[in-house]
C-alpha cells in the first residue's frame, strides 16, 4: 500500500466562507499515482469543517442560515470566558464534522454526478490547515 500527503492552507478574507476544495483534492490523488484506494480530507481545526455536497449558491446560503439557526454568533457562550469569541464556530464545526474519506476508483474521485468536497471555515482570517491523506495502491 502507498500512502500520500499533501496539506493546503487557507487564509480567508472572512470570518465565515465556504471553499470548493475538490480540484485541488484531485490534483493531489494524480500526484499520488494512487489508483484504487480512499482519500481522507481533514480540516486540521477545531472551527471549520469539511463537507460533500452540491455545489449549488442557493443550497450554500441555505446551509449557511441553518448553521446560524442551530448554532448562532452569541455573546454568552460559557467557552468565551477564555477570553475567546468563537463558541458558534465550535458549534458549527461540529454539526458538519471536520473530515470525509472519498473513494478512488481507476485513479479518480469516485463521485456521483453532484458531489463536491467543501472546506468551511467558520473563524477565518488567518492560516488554517486541511490535510489530504491518500491510501491506496
Ligand atoms: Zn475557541
Amino acid at each position: 500500500m502507498k500512502t500520500h500527503t499533501e496539506y493546503l492552507t487557507f487564509r480567508t478574507r472572512k470570518k465565515r466562507e465556504y471553499i470548493n476544495i475538490t480540484g485541488q483534492v484531485a490534483q493531489a490523488l494524480e500526484h499520488s499515482g494512487i489508483h484504487e484506494g480512499m482519500a481522507l480530507v481533514s480540516a486540521m481545526h477545531i472551527t471549520a469543517g469539511v463537507w460533500v455536497n452540491d455545489a449549488e449558491d442557493g443550497l450554500i446560503e441555505d446551509i449557511n442560515e441553518w448553521l446560524e439557526k442551530l448554532a448562532p454568533f452569541r455573546d454568552d457562550y460559557r467557552h468565551h470566558r477564555t477570553g475567546e469569541s468563537n463558541g458558534d464556530a465550535h458549534l458549527k464545526s461540529l454539526l458538519v464534522h471536520h473530515e470525509v474519506i472519498v473513494p478512488i476508483t481507476a485513479g479518480k474521485l469516485d463521485f456521483g454526478p453532484w458531489q463536491q468536497i467543501y472546506y468551511a471555515e467558520f473563524d477565518g482570517q488567518r492560516a488554517k490547515r486541511v490535510v489530504i491523506k491518500i491510501m491506496g495502491e
